[in-house]
């Protein structure tokens, strides 16, 4: 008997062990399949502005006499794709650093009324380009612990796209709430809007609603990522809400105080 219950132990733990080691491999063959699919839309995109590079630059070689306005006008296209690839490049650096599994996050107490004023500032120029009015709300002052540079890198990027994604003329709308655990940010616009299909995409690395629309504005693709990347490091959450022709809403929710991973796991 003692043999038999022993036999039938046995079985069911191989048995345990093997689901255990197949839901292992799962998941290791879907790590594996998204980091090759991430390296093949690295490439890819990398890639476009040094095929443009190269038509014009071969355009240029082929004629014999190229006339200077011509010439400038072909440069300049070049300049600007290069300029491509260096922001393409420099959001894929800020991702990679942010994705590692320790990240250097540098917490201190940071004033995030000032934190907000100083990014409106910042974006002020291309608001006034485009002729968007850009308003900030603070409800009350929110002093809480972040790391100030990836929280800034979040709220920019969630502006910018706001001012980006506008029409001609319309406005955005920041807020800024607090209770005693979280802080909340908010930003509404007046732009475009998200068909209700994309919503759940548009945090992906490279995913753009419309592409050529978004490269004719000029953007990486990679923006939402990090805004997304830099709120979850601090533990907090980021919500889309939107209506295509009407506008959009992010809300950001982010803990006042901050939880290290080791802190939260004990
Ligand atoms: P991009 O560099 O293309 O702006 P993001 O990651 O910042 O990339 O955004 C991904 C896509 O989500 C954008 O290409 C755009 O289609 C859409 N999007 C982001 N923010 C807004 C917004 N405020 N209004 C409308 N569409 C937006």
């Amino acid at each position: 008997f003692e043999d038999e219950e022993l036999h039938v132990n046995t079985f069911r733990e191989t048995r345990q062990i093997s689901e255990a080691f197949n839901k292992l491999l799962g998941r290791l063959k879907m790590v594996d399949a998204s980091r090759e699919e991430f390296v093949s839309n690295v490439s890819h995109e990398l890639k476009t502005p040094l095929a443009s590079m190269k038509v014009l630059a071969d355009s240029l070689l082929l004629q014999e006499q190229v006339p200077v306005e011509l010439y400038q006008e072909f440069m300049e296209d070049i300049a600007k794709e290069i300029d491509r690839e260096n922001d393409i490049i420099n959001d894929l650096l800020t991702l990679v650093k942010m994705g590692k599994t320790a990240p250097d996050l540098n917490i201190t107490q940071v004033n995030i009324n000032q934190l907000l004023e100083l990014t409106l500032k910042r974006l002020k120029p291309i608001a006034e380009k485009k002729n968007v009015e850009v308003v900030l709300e603070s409800f009350r002052p929110v002093t809480a612990e972040i790391d100030e540079v990836k929280m800034t890198l979040a709220v920019s990027n969630l502006v910018e796209n706001a001012i980006k994604y506008n029409n001609e003329g319309g406005w955005v709308h920041a807020s800024l709430n607090a209770d005693h655990k979280f802080f909340y940010i908010k930003v509404a616009d007046s732009g475009i809007g998200i068909p209700k299909e994309d919503q759940d995409h548009i945090f992906e690395r490279f995913y753009r609603v419309d592409k050529s629309h978004s490269r004719e504005i000029g953007g990486t693709g990679l923006g939402l990522a990090i805004a997304r990347n830099a709120v979850i490091l601090h533990r907090g959450s980021i919500k889309v809400y939107s209506n295509p022709g009407e506008g959009t809403t992010f809300t950001v929710r982010v803990p006042m105080i901050y939880v290290s991973a080791q802190a939260a796991a004990v």
